[in-house]
């Protein structure tokens, strides 16, 4: 018998997942949201082949987007890795029609989406309570998927391991990237500059930095990046805001909330991907809570269920700070085009981090053996403009000897 009424804090994507599954499997679920419509989050749109995958799971249709055939895992100015994607497709969707379609598709599954903010939320005898703008509403379960700044998560005293930061524009003319999606690894502050095709003709280009305190201005350093890597001025204003990760930690005698998504720190530091753990989380929680009466083993559930990725963000936690290029040798061993084949592989077949880590060896014989990146070139000492000028679509390639080729 799952537990009751289950009151889910937040209409992005984690509770979204979360109430659609609950309300397939007719449990008492409402969603509080803020927003009356879906809104535009800042968000570079980035869907990987795991989230398409997942959607598919769970019967979620996919919203349209560009289709994305080439990865470029660079760090510009020693190494530039582009590699061709065999049948595992990636998609830059635009996301507020993403998250519009996932609001449609949870008022078509019958899940009450009310427009309330949440103002305050206790716990006792075993009811949650959550006092809203208008009325308060209470629960035998709460899922807390209120985002960055999780109400959730800081109402029962808990805590992020900590917040990445991103910023970007979301529209910026240029037809070099269609089909093409770039990451620059960037050494200070540790992160990477990216672009991704959103149509033929434009891009969304962000900056991302994997700690939020970096003593940096992102802004400035998104202006010069862009002006680096596209060839005309972005015609949307500069949005952003932190990603956390590396999980939450609540206090031992919290109650028992199940924090999804940005709420619970989900997202993987290496890339800045947290749609695919919103989703992946929304639904461990709402199964968990169909799977047990008791919130208290709902919540067991809810570990056991997500423990490969909470594995994940326990190892990400140290190896992230050195797995850019700038710190210590191992580190710059990860820039190096026979790790990011390696890598970048097992992160287009949808392995977390730490499982590309662990399975290194076999990734490297499926590598050549049954390959989901089919072509790899690397091209090395170019400036970062230098190189972004010569995929203009107008211009001849670059001359044979600077570029090598892998498996073709
Ligand atoms: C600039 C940028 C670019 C990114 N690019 C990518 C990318 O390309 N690919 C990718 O996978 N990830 C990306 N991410 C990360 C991704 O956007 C987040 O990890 C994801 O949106 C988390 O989903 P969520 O449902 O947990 O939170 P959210 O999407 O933030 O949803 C939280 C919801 O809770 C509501 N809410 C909050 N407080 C209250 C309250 N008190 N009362 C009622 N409602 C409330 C909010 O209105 C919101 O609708 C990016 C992030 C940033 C900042």
């Amino acid at each position: 018998m799952p537990v009751k009424s289950i009151l889910v804090l937040g209409a992005g994507p984690a509770g979204l997942a979360a109430a659609i599954v609950l309300a397939r499997a007719r449990a008492g679920v409402v969603v509080l949201e803020r927003h009356p419509v879906p809104r535009a989050k800042p968000c570079g749109g980035g869907l990987t082949p795991r989230a398409l995958l997942l959607m598919r799971e769970m019967g979620l249709a996919v919203p349209p987007g560009h289709l994305v055939s080439t990865i470029e895992a660079n760090a510009p100015p020693r190494h530039y890795n582009t590699f061709t994607l065999a049948d595992r497709a990636l998609l830059v969707a635009d996301r507020q029609e993403f998250n519009r379609a996932l609001w449609v598709q949870a008022l078509l599954a019958g899940v009450p989406i009310l427009h309330r903010r949440v103002l305050r939320l206790s716990w006792k005898q075993g009811v949650f309570r959550a006092q809203t703008d208008r009325e308060t509403f209470t629960g035998d379960a709460l899922i807390g998927a209120d985002g960055a700044a999780s109400l959730a998560r800081r109402a029962f005293g808990g805590k992020v391991h900590e917040n990445a930061r991103a910023v970007m524009h979301a529209c910026v003319p240029s037809a070099r990237y269609a089909g093409r999606l770039v990451f620059d690894g960037r050494p200070s502050p540790p992160g990477y500059g990216w672009v991704f095709p959103t149509g033929p003709e434009t891009v969304n280009a962000g900056v991302y930095a994997t700690h939020g305190k970096t003593g940096h201005r992102l802004k400035d350093l998104l202006g010069e990046y862009v002006r680096a890597r596209v060839e005309n001025a972005p015609e949307s204003p500069v949005t952003g805001g932190p990603i956390p990760w590396g999980g939450a930690r609540l206090p031992e005698n919290a109650p028992p909330v199940l924090l999804v998504g940005d709420a619970g720190a989900w997202a993987d530091p290496m890339t800045g991907e947290g749609i695919f753990q919103a989703l992946f989380t929304g639904r461990a929680a709402a199964m968990a809570c169909i799977e047990t009466p008791h919130p208290a083993g709902a919540r067991r559930a809810f570990a056991r269920r997500t423990r490969l990725l909470a594995l994940n963000l326990a190892f990400l936690r140290s190896f992230c700070p050195l797995a850019y290029p700038h710190v210590g040798g191992a580190a710059r061993v990860l820039a190096t085009p026979f790790m990011r084949r390696v890598v970048t592989e097992g992160l287009v077949r949808g392995y977390t981090s730490s499982q590309c880590m662990a399975r290194f060896p076999a990734l490297y014989f499926a590598s050549f053996s049954n390959p989901a990146l089919v072509r790899h070139e690397h091209r090395t000492g170019l400036p970062l403009a230098e190189r972004a000028a010569a995929l203009d679509p107008a211009l001849p390639p670059l001359p044979e000897r600077e570029a090598s080729h892998g498996n073709p």
